[in-house]
Parts: structure tokens; C-alpha cells; sequence
């Protein structure tokens, strides 16, 4: 397996942003190095290769990156999980807790066929509430939720223990 400390040292730490208190893990500058980003994505796509997967879903915005490239690596669709109204067709929705009041992502009804076996990638997993909204998503569209894939886990948020007993990938963890 490569050495992913090299991922973890390309991630920027901005501090306070958006807001004062929080520390933000600035995947771009991960990204602009050519190296960093194909050593993610032959990491994702070492995991996943055998899994049979038809879609990846990505999570809005960041998700939409890394999901887009390893869909092309992994010969699947891609599927995107957007904020409240960006998708221009029928949507299904889900509501979330933010850490004030709540948010709603959506997909298209119509993304997939049921049955789809389905990979949901982010960016980073923090309490967790973004990615449980995204894979209930999944299955109210009739997709397989066969895994979950993060860069970075922002462990000491236990968010990892709201996904339930489904597969998951992180590159990057945080105690
Ligand atoms: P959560 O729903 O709390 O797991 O938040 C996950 C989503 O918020 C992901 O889409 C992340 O991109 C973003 N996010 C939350 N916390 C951070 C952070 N400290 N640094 C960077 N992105 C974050």
C-alpha cells in the first residue's frame, strides 16, 4: 500500500473557516499536486475495483471531484447529490442536522436503476449527518449501498458510528 502520509501532509489546515472555531481541512492544495492526487485515487480505486459497483455518488461540491475521476477508473456512472434546488429534474430529498437548524441535499429520482450497486464518495466525514443523508438517498432511489468513501475522517467527531454497519473507506484520520 503507498505511503498516505504524503496525503495527510498536502491537506492545509485554515483556521477559522467559515466561521470562528472551526478548523478547516483544505483539500486543494491535496489536489493540485498531480502525485497526491493520483495516489488518492489509487487508493480509492484499489479498494473498490472488486466490488461490482455501477455509480458513484458524489457528494456536493467536493465529492464531485474525486467522484468523478474514480467513476472514469472504475468504469462506472456518476451520480450527483446536490444542495436543494440545483438538480433541474425530480428529485428525491433528505433533511439533515446542521449544527444550527438543518439542510436539504437531493438526487435524481431517476439516477440509477433500482438495484444499482453504489459507492458514495465525499471529501471529508465530520459528524456524519451529510453522509447519512446521502446513502438514505441511495436507498430511496433503490440503489445498493455497498460503501462509503472519505479523504479524511475527522475521527474524534465520531461521526463513523452514524453510517451503521455499511463498508468505509477514509485516507486520512484525525484523533
Ligand atoms: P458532516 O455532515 O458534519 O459530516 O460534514 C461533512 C461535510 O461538511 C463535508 O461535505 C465536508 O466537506 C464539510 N466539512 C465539515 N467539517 C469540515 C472541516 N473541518 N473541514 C473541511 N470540510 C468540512
Amino acid at each position: 500500500m503507498a505511503d498516505l502520509t504524503r496525503l495527510r501532509d498536502a491537506i492545509r489546515d485554515v483556521p477559522d473557516f467559515p466561521k470562528p472555531g472551526i478548523l478547516f481541512k483544505d483539500i486543494t492544495t491535496l489536489l493540485n499536486d498531480a502525485e497526491c492526487l493520483r495516489l488518492a485515487l489509487d487508493a480509492f480505486e484499489e479498494r473498490w475495483k472488486d466490488e461490482n459497483l455501477d455509480m458513484i455518488v458524489g457528494i456536493d461540491a467536493r465529492g464531485f471531484i474525486l467522484g468523478g475521476a474514480l467513476a472514469d477508473r472504475l468504469d462506472c456512472g456518476f451520480v450527483p447529490v446536490r444542495k436543494k434546488g440545483k438538480l433541474p429534474a425530480e428529485t428525491k430529498s433528505a433533511e439533515y442536522a446542521l449544527e444550527y437548524g438543518t439542510d436539504v441535499l437531493e438526487i435524481h429520482a431517476d439516477a440509477f436503476d433500482r438495484g444499482a450497486r453504489v459507492l458514495v464518495i465525499d471529501d471529508l466525514l465530520a459528524t456524519g449527518g451529510t453522509a447519512v443523508a446521502a446513502a438514505r438517498l441511495v436507498k430511496d432511489i433503490g440503489g445498493v449501498l455497498v460503501g462509503m468513501a472519505f479523504l479524511v475522517n475527522l475521527a474524534f467527531l465520531h461521526g463513523e458510528a452514524k453510517l451503521g454497519d455499511v463498508a468505509t473507506q477514509f485516507l486520512v484520520e484525525y484523533e
